[in-house]
């Protein structure tokens, strides 16, 4: 049986390399929005992050999403993030 390759990506705030599976991607739309995707499909570029708060408020503070996507983060965009990611209800 051929091992199952496990895709393994890297948070953008702290460098950690996860299982995608266990990060958070965040995407910027082929519209141009960015949005949090819990399901990991949405297309368009994405990021990564751990999923926990430090790691989450790290990236907005440095402007890592920004920098990973290529794209500006206006503060609408930061507060519906922040409005998604409470709503993921993760632990830390
Ligand atoms: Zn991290």
């Amino acid at each position: 049986m051929a091992p199952k390759k496990i895709p393994i990506r890297k948070c953008v705030a702290c460098g950690a390399q996860r299982p995608k599976r266990e990060l958070v991607r965040i995407v910027r739309t082929p519209d141009g929005d960015v949005r949090l995707d819990p399901t990991g499909r949405q297309g368009g570029r994405g990021a990564y992050v751990c999923p926990n708060a430090a790691c989450f408020e790290t990236a907005i503070k440095k402007k890592l999403f920004q920098r990973a996507l290529g794209v500006e983060l206006t503060p609408e965009i930061v507060e519906r993030l922040r409005e998604a990611w409470g709503a993921l209800r993760l632990e830390g």
